[in-house]
């Protein structure tokens, strides 16, 4: 379950984008024991003993300087007949004492040594003895432990832990705290650090306690709702807070992004205003911006934790802020099933990043689903596909064709359902469901439902051909007939589409002289045939011209694009074709070396050759050709291949009308002469020293059909306008 470790697109994309990340991806008295009270109702029990609720009273002292942590859990849970219960933890840490009694009101006396075996391998932990008479019962489990967990600061690799003196990074992968696998947790952590430290986790500071006569300063966190797992990260930061109604907002930024505090802040204000009239109130008391040292945009309950060179970057205050603070709402707050598929990031992308641009007008909405649409034909394969229900959130969320389907088709889903049940309907269902669902573990099923009661339509069928079922339907417009009797315009067509068939609301638009006419069809069948009228002459018909359908595009409704060329599938999948030499350019051997890296790089999209090596055959595959025709014989031979708009002269590239002079790299993109439906892509630079970092960054720009790049740093990019639709008939 990811409730507490959302990865997010948009921030992991802004990562990759960067070139920042390779790859990405939420008690008692005796013994000094602080009282620890469960959280009113069992609220996360989420079906079978796999997801226990957990209490965990935890006091930690964090020795920056030595690495080092020394720490006592106080864990309170209901075992069941089980011999032994298994604690994930750290083999690292050394444990002092295990600690087992029952849980009593008012204190945990009784508590008794418990034989302990360690566990390592593919589970590491503990294995803790449950004496007979406590079997069945809610027990207290105490235990103390200490050790070291370090790894040198590297700003492009998230470690599972470390303790430094300038950052303690302490997260649930490190199994820092001892846990019960899969289970749900309430938190009270009390955390000790030196002076001038901050500490922060999830949930709410109740205490920040500066001893006059000790160095150390301790921090009592305390989360009383459930949440899957927790990290924890001190450091000296500043802390910038406002108190926003009844939300108090807070900054932990480092003192040189200080001056990043107030946008943020404010920003977040828009974000919390938004979303709290859109979706009901705000789940908790405070919201926190905490900058992480390693390359993160994770979205936890009540705080966003984001790296520092993103944190810089302008859109992420524009869009990923706001896609985190959405996920208070969805994924931190209503939690998606970790068996019924993860609902929730495809709800988050739809009510922010995809929302953001509806705000903006028609045209970036329209845009943003094209994208979607594009991005599922060009990485989805039959193999690949998968049903959302399915998706258990295993799979590196990072890889296209995840992405693809668990963001932009889930994405579609919702917003076919609200076209379906209307604005009113559709945003009224979100918030009964909001309400309904805090803290509980939720399901697709928990959507149909909330959406079924609010619209009063039956959606059985909706959601078993979107969610239960892999796929998407392929439309095609059939015969076409146009007849006119007494100046009145009758338009008859047909539709087919894929098998199996989908039941369809299809958006049609008729234009005409006066304007245009809009009608919604439907078609349950594998052929359909409709008839529509217009008070005069219609000079178009266009079938899903706003790309409101989740569907498999027709591929002349692709555009070049480097997704396109990146996606092809074995076996005639991308063709890398990388420069044997030819005309020593400027640069000469070092620009070669520089294509070799990469076609290393680009290895895992495709098959590379040498350009003197490509087949006949070869040419009428997708080609991502490497250096310009002094470089590369195949262009030499081939120079058709070259788009119009790009010039290439031994000391400047020309590229749309502009001239570059020195440094720049161009990758562009456009259909493939020999073969239509395949793309070539083919990238140049001048800069031999700026070509490897430039050649990191390219996969990353894949929606784009070309990306101009100055000293590996984007200038300018876009997107080939579609061709001929064959979706749209021209009367
Ligand atoms: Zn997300």
């Amino acid at each position: 379950m990811q409730c507490l470790r959302i990865v997010s697109f948009w921030c992991l994309y802004a990562l990759l984008v960067a070139g920042l990340i390779a790859e990405c991806k939420i008690p008692g008295a005796e013994c000094g024991i602080i009282p620890y009270s469960e959280p009113s109702t069992p609220r996360s029990q989420g079906g079978g003993t796999d997801y226990w609720l957990v209490g965990h009273n935890l006091q930690v002292e964090i020795d920056p300087q030595a690495h080092s942590l020394k720490a006592t859990d106080i864990i309170s849970l209901e075992v069941g007949e089980e011999e032994t219960v298994f604690l994930s933890l750290n083999t690292t840490l050394q444990i002092h004492s295990v600690k087992i009694g029952p849980q009593k009101v008012g204190g945990n006396g009784g508590l008794i040594i418990s034989p302990v075996r360690p566990v390592s391998g593919e589970r590491e932990g503990i294995e803790v003895s449950i004496p007979p008479s406590l079997r069945g019962k809610k027990i207290f489990l105490v235990i103390s432990y200490s050790g070291s967990l370090y790894e040198p600061l590297d700003p492009f690799h998230e470690p599972p832990a470390t303790i430094a003196p300038e950052f303690v990074y302490l997260s649930p992968n490190a199994h820092w705290y001892p846990d019960l696998p899969n289970s749900m947790g309430v938190f009270r952590i009390t955390a000790t650090v030196p002076r001038g430290y901050e500490v922060i986790t999830h949930g709410n500071l109740l205490e920040r306690k500066e001893e006059s006569t000790s160095e150390a300063i301790s921090f009592l966190w305390e989360a009383d709702f459930p949440a899957e797992n927790c990290y924890l990260i001190a450091a000296p930061y500043k802390v910038t807070h406002q108190k926003h109604g009844e939300i108090d907002l807070y900054t932990y930024f480092f003192p040189e992004e200080q001056g990043l505090a107030e946008s943020y802040l404010e920003a977040s204000k828009k974000y919390l205003d938004m979303y709290q009239k859109l979706l009901g109130p705000y789940p908790f008391s405070r919201f926190a911006v905490v900058e992480n040292l390693f390359p993160t945009g994770y979205g936890m309950p009540s705080y966003t934790l984001i790296g520092r060179q993103v944190l810089k970057m302008p859109f992420i205050v524009h869009i990923s802020l706001g896609h985190e603070i959405a996920h208070n709402w969805w994924g931190n707050c209503v939690i998606p099933h970790p068996e019924h598929g993860n609902w929730c990031e495809g709800l988050t992308s739809y009510l922010a990043d995809y929302y953001y641009n509806e705000l903006i007008g028609p045209g970036p909405a329209v845009d943003y689903r094209k994208e979607i649409l594009r991005s599922y034909a060009n990485y989805i394969t039959e193999e690949n596909d998968f049903a959302l229900e399915g998706f258990t959130g295993s799979a590196n969320r990072t890889e296209r064709a995840i992405r693809s389907i668990l963001y932009g088709k889930a994405a579609m889903v919702f917003h076919m359902l609200r076209n379906m049940t209307g604005d009113e309907h559709f945003f009224q269902a979100l918030k009964n469901l909001y309400l309904d669902k805090k803290w509980q573990l939720t399901t697709w099923e928990d959507f149909r439902l909330a959406f079924e009661k609010q619209s009063g339509q039956a959606l059985d069928w909706f959601f078993k051909q979107w969610i239960y079922q892999k796929g998407a339907p392929a439309l095609e417009l059939g015969d076409l007939e146009l007849k006119e009797a007494e100046g009145a315009f009758q338009v008859r067509f047909q539709l087919r589409q894929t098998v199996p068939p989908y039941r369809l609301r299809i958006p049609v638009i008729l234009t005409h002289k006066e304007g245009t006419q809009p009608f919604v069809v439907e078609m349950d069948s594998q052929t359909a045939e409709f008839l529509l009228k217009s008070p005069s002459g219609p000079v178009s018909l266009a079938i899903d011209p706003d790309k409101d359908l989740f569907r498999k595009l027709h591929p002349m409704e692709l555009p070049p694009t480097i997704d396109k060329a990146l996606g092809e599938s074995a076996p005639d999948g991308l063709l890398i074709v990388k420069p044997s030499g030819g005309k020593a350019a400027p640069g000469g051997s070092q620009l070669l070396e520089g294509y070799e890296m990469a076609a290393d790089m680009l290895i895992p999209h495709g098959e590379v050759k040498l350009d003197k090596d490509v087949t006949e055959a070869d040419l009428k595959r997708s080609l991502f050709i490497l250096g310009g025709p002094e470089n590369n014989l195949l262009l030499k031979k081939f120079p058709a291949l070259l788009p119009n708009d790009l010039l290439l002269a031994e000391d400047r590239l020309t590229f749309k009308g502009k001239e570059y002079e020195a440094g720049a790299s161009i990758l562009t993109s456009c259909r493939n002469l020999f073969a239509k439906d395949k793309t070539v892509c083919i990238f140049v630079s001048q800069e031999p020293k700026a070509i490897q970092a430039t050649a990191r960054k390219l996969i990353h720009y894949g929606k784009y059909s070309y990306v101009v790049f100055l000293d590996s740093t984007s200038v300018d990019k876009g997107t080939s306008p579609e061709e001929a639709n064959p979706l749209v008939h021209h009367f």
